[in-house]
């Protein structure tokens, strides 16, 4: 492992970024975008008020570490002096007892980043730690601003200097540049200007602060400890700590908390709530609440409405483990059928397998799952996944069940069709990647070479939600409830790179 020091922070790349598990999952990624997911934006995390904040922190990442696999970082404080660490890599990859150890203080703020803009590099690594006339500041960020090019091109042309491609740093400096007082007042300037998605968990020397966009694409909720408070993406970053959940931090608000308590602001005003409904179909744990949902019973639920809408003459039905179990589940639940572990997941491949090299790349889904032969052999199966993006994954998943002898394969899907592509936090594949942006459901069921398919009905989807007018659905009819404008992708800062 090599480290180095700037300005407070230290960084560790273990070893040549490449060779890291990370490094390797980023490295197929770039390569022409071949992933067959969507992909997480962020998780963040913060603790204030508890002996070793950076060790409670630590634990929350590790929690939310299926948010994201790139990088990972902690900033603490003890009141005065604030340090940080971050790095490629995973959680315990990154944040090693001994740099634990050098973080100390009773708050802290960590982030787990998969890339939605910029590249994986260590300097876009987070939390951002910055230096101002105020002081010192921290953020992380989960989401993505759609008017970043436009407001990074103005600020260099006014001559600022940026140390990274990524949106968040423009965050930092609209604050720098704001003329209020205090950070609140500086923070709410700042965040007027931006527009898109953002969940940010910020601090300052002595100030934990949470703030979610007018619309609260992203999930960010409270947690009490103790005495003390917590931020966090999901909720299941406050059980491994201990921590009680309080509620969803709400569109437009910023949650100030130090030593006076919690204070909350309506700091922006709400246009609308749009929270992303993947998280509830795909991103989030099942065992975490996301914008006052329990995930595992809104999972559920789309499988018991996918059974009501779509059933099968089959013997058994099966998930795409982990993301589709509860779903799986409750479309056996819905239609009578019992419930099998027809596929076994290998869990130390990630979210993501990389081939080594190219020639075995049709590997990939085998060395991620496994059929059971003697479940499969001779029986007709209901597969259920969360989603179809290109396709691709499935049409090899399905190839190896029918290979271990299934005798008809009926495959049900726990959300409609993704025609449009994500411009708030969530890497997709362009529009004409999507394969229901340009087939039929009839026509992928014979790409997919299945017996029968059926998506879950839009209709269906709102239903399995308390509140169905409080979400984005962008990606399943592209009503994009923010403009996105001509925001320029994943990859739109760096061309501002010299
Ligand atoms: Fe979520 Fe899709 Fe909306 Fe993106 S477009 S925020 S993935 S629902």
């Amino acid at each position: 492992m090599t480290e180095r020091e700037t300005e407070g922070v230290t960084e560790s790349v273990a070893g040549r970024v490449a060779n890291t598990s990370a490094g390797r999952m980023r490295a197929a990624d770039s390569e022409a975008g071949k992933n067959d997911r969507f992909r997480d934006g962020c998780g963040i995390f913060g603790v204030y008020g508890a002996r070793r904040a950076a060790e409670l922190v630590y634990f929350g990442l590790y929690a939310l570490q299926h948010r994201g696999q790139e990088s990972a970082g902690i900033v603490s404080s003890d009141g005065t002096c604030v340090k940080g660490h971050k790095g490629l890599g995973l959680v315990s990859d990154v944040l090693t007892a001994e740099v634990l150890t050098g973080l100390p203080g009773h708050l802290a703020i960590g982030h787990n980043r998969y890339s939605t803009t910029g590249r994986t590099t260590l300097e876009n690594a987070q939390p951002l730690l910055v230096n101002y006339q105020g002081g010192k500041l921290a953020i992380g960020h989960n989401g993505n601003l759609v008017n970043a090019r436009e407001l990074r091109g103005k600020m260099e042309a006014g001559g600022s200097i940026f140390q990274t491609t990524m949106d968040t740093e423009i965050i930092a400096h609209l604050i720098a540049h704001s003329r209020g007082r205090w950070i609140e007042k500086k923070l709410k300037d700042a965040l007027s200007e931006v527009k898109g998605a953002f969940a940010l968990v910020m601090m300052t020397e002595n100030k934990l602060i949470g703030a979610c966009d007018p619309r609260s694409f992203r999930p960010l909720c409270v947690g009490k400890l103790g005495n003390g408070w917590c931020l966090a993406s999901e909720t299941c970053a406050l059980d491994i700590i201990g921590a009680k959940y309080v509620r969803p931090v709400k569109a437009g608000e910023m949650v100030i908390i130090d030593e006076g308590g919690m204070r909350c602001v309506q700091a922006l005003k709400s246009s609308g709530k749009a929270h992303c409904i993947f998280e509830l179909i795909y991103f989030s744990r099942p065992d975490s609440t996301v914008f006052g949902e329990s995930v595992d019973k809104v999972r559920r639920k789309l499988g018991r409405t996918l059974a009501e809408e779509a059933p099968a003459h089959a013997d058994f039905v099966m998930a795409v483990p982990d993301s589709s179990n509860s779903a799986a589940l409750g479309f056996a639940e819905g239609s009578g059928l019992p419930f099998e572990l027809g596929l076994i997941r290998n869990h130390y491949v990630g979210r993501t397998f990389i081939d080594p090299v190219q020639r075995v790349r049709d590997q990939a889904v085998r060395v991620k799952f496994n059929p059971v032969r003697d479940i499969l052999r001779g029986r007709r199966v209901v597969i259920v996944d969360d989603s179809i993006v290109r396709g691709t994954t499935s049409k090899k998943l399905i190839r190896l069940i029918r290979k271990a002898g299934a005798r008809e394969i009926h495959f049900r899907v726990g959300s409609p069709p993704i025609v449009g592509s994500c411009f708030y936090g969530i890497d997709t594949p362009s529009r004409t990647k999507l394969i229901a942006s340009s087939h039929s459901v009839r026509q992928i069921a014979e790409f997919l070479e299945v017996d029968t398919l059926a998506y879950l009905s839009m209709r269906g989807l709102r239903s399995c939600v308390s509140r169905p007018d409080d979400y984005c659905y962008a990606c399943f009819g592209e009503c994009y409830p923010e403009p996105v404008g001509n925001g320029g992708g994943k990859m739109a800062l760096e061309g501002n790179r010299r």
